[in-house]
């Protein structure tokens, strides 16, 4: 029976509890991943995909969450340089909005209260002579450049999920804990899959975080705010790197991002969301209000007709009392049962794919009060994720080197899997040199030997896992390959 008790179990794998069972595995303990649907099914996979401080944050003085973030951001980009790459923002200014010496303030204190090394500081532009100026109406004449990152936010969850496995955690998707009964000096989880042991579990089902707590049996005097953001995808707008960071009338912000290549990604909304979880989507008013947001800047409007795809997300916000929903604080909290109760639940509240690397390290930390086989301190600020093992700035290079070693690959697909999977693409085409040796061509570069690696190495099943999470294939592939490669899973033998 031994055998069968797990150290921590962590439910929930979106980016907070694949970082968790991640930093948990490398310090010793057994660790079981529990995920109710496919990992990053949840708001993971549906944000903004910045790792950012978060400028619009200092305008609610939010220094502290602030500082963390920018300090996570070259960091995380250092143990992921295939998922997150550096991004510059054009911010113009708007006349009637923000004054310009606010944002030259506000762009001051984001260069310099995170420890910023290798991102280029501000620096103001005139934007009639500037590349990001051109597809701009012709009153927004100066503006700001700042740096940020991007990340692709479901990769980031799988990668984890994968360098916990490497750990030797055991990752279960479509397994939802169903009801934790606490039998003293461990918890007993039941689920479809089966029942299993932990000494101890660490709650990360984000926006269901209250949920999961009532299935323990617990409560907590912490309340959530259910925050929907919605974005809208359309062919791409503009031919140049630079990414938009846009203000509105009502006050706030949206940006226009560079996009899988030849899109450009559009959001986000801030509504209170009152549905059922399983229901979120991007209404026609939202829809609206991002296009029409958008055609305030550029010079060729946006219409509803012209989105190709739109998608939604549902933010685990710490109710902290603010009116509007954007107000709300983006900072994160913990919760610990108390000892007396016997084999503790650590509950997550609140946080950001940005700081889910700190937030898991202090989970950790937290839970090895309680844990004793949790072992020394952080590891995770300098470990390469899964296919993150080359030099921060080695990006181009690594494309390069995939390009020259796999002649046979279309120009862009040599970028998307780099993208994808870094060194890992090595292993996944191995010795193939030719198209043929990759097994079947589903479409726009995915193969029968990605397929294989995204099933058996990263707990791909359907074709939503495939074509809108592992990769964003779905942006191109037509119902009839989408169709086609469904069937294909439905009769592998993987
Ligand atoms: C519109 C939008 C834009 C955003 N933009 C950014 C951004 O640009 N940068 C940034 O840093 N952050 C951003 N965020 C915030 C960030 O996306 C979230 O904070 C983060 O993804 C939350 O992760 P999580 O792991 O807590 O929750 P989730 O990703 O929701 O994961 C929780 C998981 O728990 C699972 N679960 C629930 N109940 C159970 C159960 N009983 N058993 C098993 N599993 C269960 C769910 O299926 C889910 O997969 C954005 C969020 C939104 C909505």
């Amino acid at each position: 029976m031994a055998d069968d008790l797990f150290d921590l179990a962590v439910i929930g794998g979106g980016i907070n509890g694949a970082g968790i069972a991640r930093d948990a595995a490398g310090r010793g303990a057994k660790v079981l991943l529990l995920e109710a649907g496919d990992l990053a099914g949840g708001t993971s996979s549906a944000s903004t995909k910045l790792i950012h401080g978060g400028l619009r944050y200092l305008e609610h003085y939010e220094f502290a969450l602030v500082r963390e973030a920018l300090s996570e951001r070259e960091r995380l980009w250092g143990i992921a340089p295939h998922v997150i790459w550096p991004l510059r923002f054009v911010l113009p200014h708007a006349p009637g909005l923000r004054p310009r010496w606010l944002l030259r303030l506000g762009l001051f204190l984001y260069d310099h209260i995170g420890g910023r090394k290798r991102l280029p500081a501000t620096q103001s532009i005139r934007l009639v002579n500037h590349p990001a100026g051109a597809p701009l109406k012709p009153e927004f004449t100066n503006g700001f450049v700042y740096s940020d990152c991007w990340v692709d936010d479901a990769r980031m969850v799988v990668l984890n999920a994968r360098d916990a496995a490497n750990r030797s955690a055991e990752v279960r998707t479509h397994c939802p804990a169903q009801k934790l009964v606490r039998e003293y000096d461990h918890w007993r989880i039941e689920t479809p899959q089966g029942e299993f042991r932990a000494k101890a579990v660490a709650n990360a089902a984000g926006p269901s975080v209250l949920e999961l707590l009532g299935r323990a049996g617990e409560d907590s005097e912490r309340r959530m705010r259910l925050v929907r953001g919605s974005h809208i995808v359309v062919p791409k707008l503009f031919d140049h790197p630079f990414a938009y960071f846009f203000q509105l009338a009502d006050g706030r912000i949206f940006f226009a991002i560079p996009y899988e290549q030849d899109f450009t990604l559009i959001g986000t909304t801030d509504r209170d969301h009152q549905g059922p979880l399983t229901d979120i989507h991007a209404d026609a008013e939202e829809i609206a209000y991002l296009c029409e947001g958008a055609s305030s800047y550029f010079r060729k409007p946006i219409a509803p007709t012209d989105v190709v795809w739109s998608y939604s997300g549902v933010r685990p916000l710490l109710d902290d009392g603010s009116g509007k929903p954007e107000a709300a604080t983006r900072g994160y909290r913990f919760e610990l049962s108390p000892e007396d109760e016997g084999a503790p639940i650590l509950s997550v509240f609140g946080g950001k794919i940005t700081t889910y690397r700190h937030l898991a390290e202090e989970a950790v930390d937290i839970m090895a009060s309680r844990l004793p086989i949790l072992e020394g301190k952080g590891w995770t600020g300098t470990a390469a994720l899964p296919g993150g093992d080359f030099p921060i700035d080695g990006a181009v290079a690594l494309r390069d080197r995939i390009a020259a070693r796999y002649p046979f690959l279309e120009p862009g697909w040599a970028t998307r899997l780099e993208r994808c999977y870094g060194t890992d693409t090595f292993t996944i085409l191995g010795e193939a040199g030719r198209l043929e040796d990759c097994g079947r061509h589903f479409g726009h570069g995915l193969t029968e030997r990605e397929v294989h690696h995204l099933m058996t190495r990263e707990w791909a099943q359907s074709i939503e896992d495939i074509l809108w999470r592992r990769t964003k294939l779905g942006l191109r592939f037509s119902a009839a390959e989408a169709g086609a490669l469904k069937t294909w899973l439905a009769n592998s033998q993987v």
